[in-house]
């Protein structure tokens, strides 16, 4: 799955900047350093520098009594103060000294052009002890003036600076070369940082990549990763112009039949775990050319670049038969099923909007009608509207009590007599006319409304009950439950709170579920089978045969009667498989002591065949379609149904 991830759009900015600011952070640093280093270095240099030249200016004013006493005119006298006191002893670096003595004023210079400046006028001015720096050209200068407060001599003395030159040039060399050393190893720390801190955010930028791509339960992509797929191939297909029309894509929506059956009544890790199992289970059919999405619950999306419809019918077969495959989970087992729509690029869309819907439209109508797959076609449209419009009248259909009950014979072979009736309901709509369960029994299954309607049939049937028994018959009626009535724990109270109002004898009622029903959550299946059991209804396990369970199953379930479905019954006198798994059904009842109806005997010679096989009930067209009490109640008066069969 990794391959297929979106390509991730690395933040190769972060590095630079990274890099960048490690290197000004270096450069900082090594500014700072260098100036507190020079500062440091040129103040300890002035210090040094001042101490010298007082020690010096100090060692001058002692020696200035020794000329003052001799003549100041005579001036070999004074050039040899000069050579011998004041240049002799002092350093080099002297520039020059003015010294002096009462009103006299003695100036020795050396070479070096004398320099003044304000603050030394100043200080002459006012006869202060003081000093300082003076910039002359390249060179700087000190200056110190000194008072002797004994004899009132004064001495200024001006020197160059080359301790602190020196200290200077000294500390200048390993600044710039521990500058250069820090600069390089920042360099080098800043890149070797940032490089492990780009690998460890671009890591963790792939993971809330593929996070944000994926499904977590499943590891599939999610709709994100679809439509970035998506995008590209229809952006792909853009790019080249007409010749797009060349490029084949299918999009199958795969919605899951009866997850919702399994969540609610088994819990969500239940739910969870069948996801899990059918998600692998599409992942090898899907195979590397394709892309497996989950696309939210239970709805999964493959999208197959380069096939057509005709390969995508094939492909969606496959699937379809893939999730019929029983799954084991909490060791039950379960026939989940599917429902595809396909849409084709460009046949039934040229964006990802239009294929998704047209895939919804054409998914819909294969589970409305329990297609299994159904590929797009604009006729749909109003056939999926309708069934939304459908979902929309439930309420007010229940409010004006629109649902009608037919009832169809279940008779004792070979004669033929009545012994109960099945109650199937119709919808009489106002518009539409009579409409058939198979149109209106998911719509209600998939909606809040399941509860109210099944009670609905149920009192409805208890009724008629009542009214037969008023006339002097005393018939069993079966009502179909859904697997969904499981779950509402006020169906025991409501119907043993109507067969009291109406004082009917439980065991004239009848409860049927189908087999997939009761495997959906067989526990709970066993519980409320048992509290009706309690009730004293009956109970019927319907289209038996048609779920994955076994007879070992149905064995645990506390049932009166088995409709083995009539998909058996069919080509019961054709086909000699249908025959034998007929035969071991009947064998197998036998020794659970239930007994067996068989659905939809149409004909004499399957009647007759029944019977010989040792079925004692049957029930279908044959003997009589399902109609409304009128119809049926002459034929229950005569105890006798429509059809006298032939099978003695
Ligand atoms: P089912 O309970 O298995 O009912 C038998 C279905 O087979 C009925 O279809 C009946 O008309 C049909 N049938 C009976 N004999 C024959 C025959 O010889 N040949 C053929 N081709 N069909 C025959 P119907 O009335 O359309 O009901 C279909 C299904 O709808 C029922 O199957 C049942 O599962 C569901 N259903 C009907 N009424 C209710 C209800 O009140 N509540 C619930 N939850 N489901 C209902
Ligand atoms: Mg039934
Ligand atoms: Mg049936």
């Amino acid at each position: 799955m990794e391959g297929k991830d979106r390509p991730l759009e690395a933040d190769s900015s972060l590095r630079k900047r990274l890099v960048l600011g490690s290197v000004g952070l270096a450069i900082a640093v090594s500014v700072i350093f260098i100036s507190v280093a020079y500062n440091l270095a040129r103040d300890l240099g002035e210090a040094i520098e001042l101490d010298n030249t007082s020690k010096l200016a100090n060692q001058l004013i002692l020696q200035l009594p020794l000329i003052s006493s001799s003549s100041l005119d005579d001036l070999t006298h004074i050039e040899q103060f000069k050579n011998s006191y004041i240049f002799q002893p002092l350093d080099s670096e002297l520039v020059g000294i003015e010294i002096w003595l009462d009103e006299k004023r003695i100036t020795v210079r050396s070479y070096h052009q004398w320099v003044s400046s304000a603050d030394i006028s100043l200080a002459i001015k006012a006869g202060i002890d003081s000093s300082g720096f003076i910039e002359n050209e390249s060179e700087r200068l000190f200056w110190i003036y000194k008072t002797d407060p004994l004899t009132g001599f004064s001495a200024l003395l001006l020197r160059r600076i080359s301790t602190l030159d020196v200290a200077l040039g000294y500390v200048a060399n390993r600044l710039s070369i521990t500058a250069f050393l820090t600069f390089w190893l920042a360099v080098w720390a800043a890149l070797v940082m940032s490089a492990l801190i780009t690998n460890r955010f671009e890591l963790s930028n792939q993971k809330l990549a593929y996070m944000a791509n994926h499904d977590d339960l499943t590891g599939l992509p999610n709709r994100y990763y679809l439509l970035s797929v998506l995008n590209r191939f229809l952006s792909e297909n853009e790019s080249l112009g007409d010749a797009y029309k060349q490029r084949e894509a299918t999009l199958l929506l795969i919605d899951l039949d009866k997850f919702k059956e399994v969540n609610d009544t088994m819990g969500h890790a239940a739910g969870d775990e069948l996801l899990v199992l059918i998600a692998k289970r599409l992942s090898e059919l899907a195979g590397t050319k394709a892309e497996l999405i989950r696309y939210g619950g239970d709805e999964f999306i493959l999208w197959y670049e380069g096939i057509g419809s005709l390969a995508a019918e094939v492909l969606a077969q496959d699937i379809v038969s893939a999730c019929r495959q029983p799954l084991l989970i909490d060791n039950n087992q379960f026939e989940i099923g599917a429902s595809i729509g396909i849409a084709c690029y460009p046949e039934h869309g040229t964006n990802a909007d239009q294929l998704f819907r047209r895939a919804d439209v054409a998914m819909y109508h294969a589970k409305n009608l329990r297609l299994g797959y159904q590929l797009f076609d604009q006729t749909l449209y109003s056939k999926s509207a309708r069934w939304v419009t459908l979902r929309g009248q439930l309420n007010s259909a229940l409010q004006q009590e629109q649902f009608v009950l037919h009832y169809q014979p279940k008779v004792k072979l070979p004669e033929g007599t009545i012994v109960g009736v099945e109650a199937l309901v119709r919808w009489q709509h106002p518009e539409e006319g009579l409409l058939a369960p198979c149109v209106f029994i998911d719509i209600i299954e998939q909606s809040t409304v399941v509860h109210e309607f099944t009670r609905y049939v149920l009192k409805q049937a208890i009724m008629q009950c009542r009214l037969w028994l008023d006339e002097g018959i005393s018939i069993s009626v079966a009502v179909n439950m859904s697997a969904y009535n499981l779950r509402d724990d006020d169906f025991i109270p409501f119907l043993k709170n109507q067969l009291s109002f109406y004082e009917v004898p439980p065991g004239l009622i009848e409860i049927e579920l189908t087999e997939s029903g009761t495997m959906f959550d067989f526990k709970v299946a066993q519980r409320v089978f048992s509290k009706l059991r309690a009730v004293g209804v009956k109970l019927s396990i319907d289209d038996f045969g048609t779920g994955m369970s076994s007879l070992a199953y149905i064995k645990k379930l506390d049932v009166n009667y088995i409709k083995i479905d009539r998909s058996f019954i069919t080509n019961i006198t054709s086909d000699c498989r249908d025959e034998a798994v007929i035969k071991s059904m009947l064998m197998l009842c036998a020794e659970l002591e239930k007994e067996v109806i068989a659905e939809g005997v149409e004909t004499v010679e399957q009647a007759e065949k029944l019977y010989t096989l040792g079925c004692k009930l049957a029930q279908g067209y044959y003997f009589g379609k399902p109609m409304l009490p009128i119809l049926i109640t002459p034929l229950l008066a005569e105890n006798a149904s429509p059809v006298v069969a032939n099978c003695s």
